[in-house]
């Protein structure tokens, strides 16, 4: 063999190896959907709510003037600032934002149940699904968005990808088991795709022990998240935060307004993150939601569900090449629009994916 054909059977053997870890050829225009659970829009669009945190058995706050100092400010645009600052500072203003009732607009959930099973599949699968009527972890038979996407571009499993703190989303992001890549609960990251980085946290999130069982820490979730997206560059990604509802089951209204912090850093340290890489800058969609509201008075802001008022309320961004910025605010949302707006952010027809799911929303990647 000459030298050169040498070369050329080495470079062969490299693209195999690169091929393995970064499955099939990246498509031009990326999205990630990212959720919050169960972020009221009280909170998202006006911050630390007055009438629920006057209040200490009611709202659980422990430390009041630790939560006041932190979040309270004289005007909801500055109360709603004081939670998430990068996302109003630095996103909203580049995009669409949804269902901010001051402004005229609303989003709500299609689905009659409101709660978190249905809307997740909702979101995943374009419409209401009405066999969804529990949280239990079941692989329902509906084909989601991620699915779809992954056969219609041709992606490798490893190249759309959910990281999640709730491990129920194992059954509930494709209808067949292993038909798209998901990290969710205490997973470990498989070989060859592991690395120091994304061990290191698998290790330490099995010692970090939050309240409740079946749900890692959100701090986990964003990490391996951003260090996958940094090592192997998904074109498609669903990164799904629970800390928000677990801590509003607990009745923890401060520890509410801290985990929504918490995301607004996850979502800076994205976003750099993002504009970092080529492969990402000006190429990328952010799709940010909720699966559910919840109830609206001092006493039941802590649940959600068919009998709650308020669960059907949520809210919706969208940040992104593709979409024009500050048009969102007297526009109605369905939480079923979702899964078309992820498809025509990567430049599909959502019309492909199924007759029965809803539309995309006007504007949302329409230039
Ligand atoms: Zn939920």
């Amino acid at each position: 063999m000459t030298s050169a054909g040498r070369v050329l059977v080495l470079a062969g053997c490299l693209m195999l190896v690169s091929g393995a870890a970064s499955g099939a050829q990246s498509p031009a225009l990326k999205v990630i959907l990212i959720t919050l659970d169960g972020v009221r829009p009280a909170e998202f669009f006006g911050g630390m709510d007055s009438t629920i945190a006057a209040y200490p058995d009611s709202s659980g706050i422990g430390d009041s003037a630790r939560v006041w100092r932190s979040y309270w400010r004289p005007t909801r645009t500055e109360r709603r600032r004081a939670v998430m600052p990068f996302f109003w500072d630095s996103l909203a203003p580049r995009g669409l934002v949804v269902g901010d009732p001051d402004l005229g607009g609303r989003a709500t959930i299609s689905n009659t149940q409101g709660f978190s099973a249905p809307g997740y599949l909702e979101i995943l699968t374009g419409r209401a699904q009405p066999d969804v009527t529990s949280n239990d972890p079941v692989r329902y038979p509906h084909e989601t968005v991620l699915q779809f996407v992954r056969r219609r571009l041709r992606l490798g499993r490893m190249q759309v990808v959910t990281f999640a703190s709730w491990e129920n989303f194992r059954t509930y992001v494709s209808n067949r088991s292993g038909d798209v890549y998901v990290n969710a609960g205490f997973d470990t990251v498989p070989e060859p795709y592991n690395s120091p980085g994304l061990a290191r946290l698998t290790a330490l999130q099995g010692r970090a022990l939050p309240s409740w069982e079946g749900s890692r820490l959100d701090a986990f979730t964003g990490g391996l998240a951003l260090e996958f997206l940094q090592q192997h560059r998904p074109p498609v990604m669903f990164i799904s935060f629970n800390d928000t509802d677990d801590f509003a089951h607990q009745r923890k209204y401060g520890r509410v307004l801290d985990a929504m912090r918490s995301a607004d850093q996850f979502l800076r340290d994205l976003w750099r993150t993002l504009q970092s890489l080529p492969a990402y800058r000006g190429r990328t969609t952010l799709v940010i939601t909720t699966d559910h509201g919840r109830g609206l008075t001092p006493s039941n802001w802590t649940d959600h569900g068919r009998e709650t008022t308020g669960s059907a309320e949520i809210w919706l961004a969208v940040i992104g090449p593709t979409t024009p910025a500050g048009q969102g605010g007297g526009l109605n949302a369905t939480q079923s629009q979702v899964a078309a707006i992820l498809l025509r952010c990567l430049g599909l027809d959502p019309a492909d994916f199924s007759a029965e799911a809803a539309p995309p929303l006007p504007g949302a990647c329409s230039r």
